[in-house]
């Protein structure tokens, strides 16, 4: 069953376009355009009718919802570079370490999981008038910041995170990715909160570690707090720039409206329980419709990578539904969609046990939400940062490969058909979108793109663009590696490679390079 083939080389029987022969007698007057046409509105009638049959399950599935049935959200810490996204994630983690609420935080595939007891314990020490009373499992908080591969998924209309922390520094107000930042979540209508961190740098703080940021803040110099004051107001009013009305959370009784802002430090811990409540008490406000369980199957690939042992396998976030050993899945592949049954469905030993590096436990089953690995034939071109579905007996194999494929589709559409450019690569469709929107607008032209690490065949693919336009023959290489191998060979070719994990400095050397060739040229 298990099955990987390119996406325009349709090599099945039923469905072959140019096997005229087997056209029924009623058809033999017909001219071959004719015939090929008339085939062409059969298959898009039963695609039609696959997508209705789809949409009906699906509404059926929604009517059996029940708000006492609901999922974990899934939220995203984003913002621009050096705001402290990953140390507070640390922290929130630790903390709870350290204070013996360690009591079911899983660290999971991609996510960490904290249950919902565990957030209760920290949050009722504050405030009370916003106590949590949902019937949420938890809160699964997705490990990498930022994550690029919640940035896409445009044709679902969906997206991957159901809440997210904003993550401003307090010294330096919004910066060009918290703006971007802010765009995407609008863009997506993921409800969030905005952490100004770093209030630790308000010069002369006097950490008050544990307690609510209130407190803290009422027990600061007054020089101190005025220099809060002041710069929390600036980024309420470059908040306000970008459209979005916020306050700070204590005095924000709208949560619909209004963006609240938590005060937080990721040095000190102060504010992170603050951050916690407030997350929680917009889910739980907001959401209780978008999280209850459905059984229909929603998952995004966060990466592909291969395990000794295991083969590849894709770390996919299971965001609704179930998945069973034994599955038929379908992903999107660099070289077309990809149809294998899962072979293991796997989860982290959990960290209470003697850990053993690679080992991992076994499923037959897993419910939402939750991180994922597979294990399954062929993965090994599948792209980070799409969507995966369910083939099941009622669902249309055509229709799930072309939606599989629908965002990558997208994006090779603006690779230059004459082959002259710089070649571009990646680690999820997402950064990749990122980067090719950046080349797009600076006239750029692209010549080839790729998911994953830089190999050698990439380097001789770049190296054309020596005997046309040498400035083109470049990779440009947005967080991925570059194989020993490749490099050495680039060195030797001539073949110039930039790396980076930021996309603007990436650009920024690239454009450097382009604007020396130029000068040289004179
Ligand atoms: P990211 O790029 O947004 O993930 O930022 P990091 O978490 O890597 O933090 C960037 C730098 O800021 C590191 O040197 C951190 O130690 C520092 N940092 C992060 N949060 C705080 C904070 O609350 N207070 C202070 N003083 N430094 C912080």
């Amino acid at each position: 069953k298990t099955t990987s083939k390119a996406y325009d080389s349709d090599d099945s029987d039923d469905d072959d376009d140019d096997d005229y022969s087997s056209d029924d007698d009623d058809n033999s007057k017909l001219t071959g355009a004719e015939r090929v046409r008339l085939k062409e509105m059969e298959k898009e009638r039963e695609i039609e009718a696959a997508r209705e049959r789809r949409e009906e399950r699906m509404r059926e599935a929604l009517k059996n919802r029940s708000p006492d049935d609901l999922r974990s959200p899934v939220c995203v810490v984003m913002g621009h570079v050096d705001t402290g996204k990953t140390k507070l994630l640390d922290k929130i983690r630790r903390t709870n370490v350290q204070e013996g609420e360690a009591g079911g935080i899983t660290q999971q595939i991609g996510a960490t999981y904290f249950p919902m007891d565990n957030l209760r314990n920290i949050t009722e020490r504050l405030n009370k008038d916003l106590s949590i009373d949902v019937k949420l499992p938890g809160l699964l908080v997705i490990d990498t910041p930022g994550h690029e591969s919640f940035a896409n998924l445009r044709h679902r209309g969906s997206s991957s995170a159901n809440v997210a922390v904003l993550v401003v520094d307090i010294m330096h107000g919004l910066e060009q990715q918290t703006i971007e930042s802010i765009k995407m979540l609008r863009a997506k209508r993921v409800p969030f909160v905005c952490a100004i961190n770093k209030v630790d740098r308000c010069y002369g703080w006097q950490p008050l570690p544990g307690a609510p940021i209130r407190e803290s803040l009422a027990q600061q110099p007054e020089n101190v707090f005025s220099e809060f004051e002041t710069r929390t107001q600036q980024v309420i009013t470059q908040l306000m720039e970008q459209g979005l009305n916020a306050k700070l959370y204590y005095e924000n009784k709208r949560f619909k409206q209004v963006v609240s802002l938590v005060p937080t430090s990721a040095h000190t811990g102060e504010g992170i329980p603050d951050l916690l409540m407030v997350l929680l008490t917009l889910t739980q406000r907001l959401m209780v419709e978008q999280l209850m369980f459905s059984p229909i199957m929603e998952a995004t690939v966060l990466d592909v990578k291969k395990i000794e042992g295991v083969g590849t396998t894709v770390d996919v976030l299971l965001m609704n539904g179930k998945l069973r050993r034994g599955d038929t899945i379908v992903v999107a592949g660099m070289n077309g969609p990809i149809v294998t049954q899962i072979r293991a469905l796997l989860t982290p030993q959990p960290a209470k046990e003697m850990r053993v590096k690679g080992e991992f436990v076994h499923h037959e089953e897993l419910r939402a939400a939750m991180g994922v690995k597979i294990a399954a034939q062929n993965l090994e071109d599948a792209i980070a940062g799409t969507s995966m579905f369910l083939l099941t007996d009622d669902d249309d194999e055509d229709e799930l490969k072309d939606a599989v494929m629908a965002d990558v589709a997208d994006i090779m559409g603006n690779v230059s058909v004459t082959g002259r450019g710089v070649s571009v690569q990646a680690s999820t469709l997402g950064s990749l979108e990122a980067l090719m929107e950046f080349l797009r607008t600076s006239d750029i032209p692209v010549a080839s793109v790729q998911i994953g690490p830089v190999h050698k065949k990439d380097v001789s693919r770049a190296s054309i663009m020596l005997e046309h336009e040498k400035e083109y023959a470049c990779i440009l290489a947005f967080d991925v590696k570059v194989t020993r191998e490749a490099q050495e060979m680039a060195e030797d070719l001539g073949v110039r490679i930039f790396t980076a994990d930021i996309i603007y400095h990436l650009f920024d050397h690239f454009t450097k390079y382009l604007e020396e060739c130029k000068n040289e040229r004179k």
